[in-house]
């Protein structure tokens, strides 16, 4: 006991005083001394146990933010998810269109692709190999003015996809 020990008066249980008595004698300690002991161990468990509560609190508010945090990033992949298969389709028909037959090569007279047209500009004949941007003239001979307008339409749908996208991104 230090200088500034003070006095508790307190009613207990018989079977309680009985432990306290019986943990004193284990010891070899007198009573008061032993009942000091036990109620500062006491205390020492029910901060720890304090600590822990407000730890696994602490830790409980994380992990709910740490799930909302999960499902808007999963919600956003879904969003990016669903723009992707929507532009990929739209490619697709593109590049279906791009591959259907166009009209003639004024040259060699072989069938021309809007591929040939648009991205490689040539005739695919590799004896010809002309230019053939002179099917885009006013209304040249042997071009399908229909099939060039469908080749148009998904090129518009391609360009109108991305328009959305990049504005809503
Ligand atoms: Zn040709």
């Amino acid at each position: 006991m230090t200088a500034s020990s003070q006095v508790i008066y307190a009613r207990v249980p018989s079977e309680l005083k009985a432990r306290a008595q019986d943990y004193a004698d284990e010891r070899g300690q007198k009573p008061a001394l032993a009942l000091a002991e036990l109620i500062d161990k006491g205390l020492q468990k029910t901060e720890t146990i304090r600590d822990l509560r407000l730890r696994v609190d602490q830790l409980e508010a994380e992990l709910v933010a740490a799930r909302g945090h999960l499902s808007s990033t999963e919600a956003d992949m879904n969003v990016l998810r669903d723009r992707q298969r929507t532009l990929e389709s739209a490619y697709q028909a593109l590049a279906g269109r791009l591959s259907r037959p166009l009209g003639a090569c004024p040259s060699c007279h072989k069938s021309v692709t809007g591929r040939d047209l648009f991205v490689d500009g040539r005739c695919s004949n590799q004896a010809c190999g002309k230019d053939i941007a002179s099917l885009l003239a006013p209304d040249p001979t042997g071009f399908d003015r229909g099939e060039f307008l469908l080749l148009v339409g998904a090129v518009g749908l391609v360009l109108g996809i991305a328009l959305i996208q990049s504005k809503s991104a």
